[in-house]
């Protein structure tokens, strides 16, 4: 069976909306230069944010596009699910639609349900939707409007109430604010739906009971008092993920299995010679706990070969679309904010290029050309900054990997005695191997977990701290130190072991 091309879909998109008035805008860069806020682009409206906070008029009423987003930092991080789950990407297109002061709920929601029910042909019994149910604490009334409006399409089994957190859409503390409805699809067998029926399993991180669509209707505005008043103009914010749209009109069980993802994992499984099966790891079986920053933790030592092979070329074929695009928006890997989260990423792909598909060479930057071309006809920009983009993305492998390679010879060695010594790396080893080895925390903590030991994180901040205070007290330059950084730390941490260097050779390539 052919699958339908990305190309295709995307423009039956945009059509759609251009034939119901729509003027159809190019995609924002992903990279955010003037929000202290936000680092990258995060979903559609980002870029329209002044339009609907009334600091500038928007140019047409109605806008759709397609927009690149990243969410691999602050209030959307979707990155440590990426590979183990089919659905979430680092980078993803979120496909749009936009009213400002225009169309509202009636529209929204008919256009909704005709572009998936008669254009994408998506059968209705497997489409699920949500509508707000209301907030007690907070005085907010259901959208009892929505939730009637969906009843001329669907039955009532279909239409399910959402609490706050899913179905309730502000943009901050105060600000323009309103009820959401999601649009689920359900991808089951048929057999499966028998059993249970997808209602149970909308919102339930289920692999094939998703969330494809947002629409966010923005009707009120939240006053400092938290009391809201009705805007004078009222609009619309829908966002669609284009690889899970993908996904349910392909027919298929996860987003690498469609178009978007094909090309570049068949490139990746015929150059490191092993073969994508698809196996996918659910979530109950790969999750062991949740650390308080809600970051998953998987013990990998569950895993078959086969299984991490295919978690492997999941995180390749989706991290080097965020690394690529991001290089060509204009960020390059460094050690402070977007730079340093870019980089982090980078070295994600790389170690498990290293450690499950036993690369030891450089590999990602040979993915670029095969991502260009496919990308060409909608981003043009990575087409054209190809050579460029390799280049920095072959730099950062080679030193990644030399530390790489050192880092793990030391862990290897260090393995049978920490075993016998109750299997925990203590503090003062973690904390050389990243002192002198430039080895990150994270990495030792992640390699470590993969080896059954775990290690004294509490211990090495003790020794980075003993550090920092010694080199304060002598008043010495720090020369060698890492510290494993966040996107909020990172402005006031020293940086890391090859910052100079690198920045020197990303000097030389833009001449
Ligand atoms: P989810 O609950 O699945 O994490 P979300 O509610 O966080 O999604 P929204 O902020 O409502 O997502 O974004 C609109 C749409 O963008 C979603 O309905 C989904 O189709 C898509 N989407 C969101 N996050 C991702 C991601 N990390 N990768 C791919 N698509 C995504
Ligand atoms: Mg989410
Ligand atoms: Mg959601
Ligand atoms: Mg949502």
């Amino acid at each position: 069976m052919s699958l339908p091309t990305a190309s295709h879909v995307r423009q039956q998109f945009l059509d759609f909306f251009a034939s119901k008035g729509h003027h159809i805008v190019p995609s924002a860069p992903i990279v955010v230069k003037d929000d202290p806020t936000l680092l990258f682009i995060n979903s559609g409206m980002a870029p329209f944010k002044d339009y609907f906070l009334g600091n500038k008029p928007a140019p047409y009423k109605r806008i759709a596009d397609t927009q690149k987003c990243l969410r691999v930092s602050g209030k959307h991080n979707d990155l440590e699910e990426v590979g183990y789950d089919t659905y979430h990407h680092t980078m993803f297109e979120m496909l749009g639609n936009w009213s400002f002061g225009d169309y509202f709920k009636k529209d929204a929601i008919a256009w909704a349900w005709e572009l998936l029910t008669e254009v994408y042909k998506l059968e209705k019994d497997r489409l699920y939707v949500t509508y707000f149910e209301g907030d007690q604490a907070d005085g907010t009334a259901a959208d009892t409007e929505t939730q009637d409006l969906w009843r001329q399409y669907t039955t009532d089994d279909r239409i399910l109430p959402g609490n706050k957190k899913d179905n309730f859409w502000e943009m901050g503390d105060t600000g323009p604010c309103g009820p959401c409805t999601e649009i689920h699809i359900d991808l089951r067998s048929e057999q499966e739906r028998a059993q249970k029926p997808g209602r149970e399993l909308v919102n339930a991180d289920h692999p094939q009971v998703v969330e494809i669509w947002n629409n966010v209707f923005m009707e009120f505005q939240r006053l400092a008092d938290k009391s809201l008043i009705k805007l004078p103009e009222q609009s619309v914010d829908t966002g669609m993920g284009f690889e899970r749209l993908m996904m349910a009109v392909s027919g298929v069980k996860s987003n690498y299995d469609t178009d978007v993802f094909q090309p570049l994992i068949q490139f990746i499984a015929k150059a490191v010679g092993k073969e994508y099966t698809g196996s996918v790891v659910s979530a109950q079986l790969s999750v062991v706990s949740e650390d308080d920053q809600g970051e998953l933790t998987t013990n990998n030592q569950q895993l078959t070969t086969q299984q991490k092979t295919d978690i492997a070329i999941r995180v390749i074929a989706d991290h080097i679309r965020t690394i690529a695009f991001t290089i060509a928006d204009g960020q390059l890997p460094s050690n402070v904010k977007a730079g340093y989260v870019i980089r982090r990423i980078l070295r994600r792909a790389v170690r498990y290029a290293f450690s499950s598909l036993g690369q030891k060479q450089p590999f990602l930057y040979k993915l670029v050309p095969v991502l260009a071309d496919q990308m060409a006809g909608i981003f043009p920009e990575l087409k054209a900054q190809t050579a460029f983009v390799q280049r920095v993305i072959e730099e950062e492998e080679i030193a990644f990997l030399k530390t790489l390679e050192t880092g793990l010879r030391r862990l290897d060695a260090l393995e049978e005695t920490t075993r016998q010594n109750g299997g925990v790396i203590d503090g003062k080893t973690a904390f050389e191997l990243s002192d002198t080895f430039g080895f990150p925390l994270d990495l030792t903590a992640l390699i470590a977990r993969e080896k059954g030991l775990t290690v004294d994180e509490e211990g090495f901040k003790k020794e980075l701290e003993q550090q920092k205070n010694r080199s304060r007290n002598a008043q010495e330059t720090e020369q060698s130190d890492w510290v494993t950084v966040t996107e909020h730390d990172a402005p006031n941490v020293f940086v890391g072991y090859d910052q100079d260097e690198a920045t020197a050779r990303l000097l030389r390539y833009r001449k």
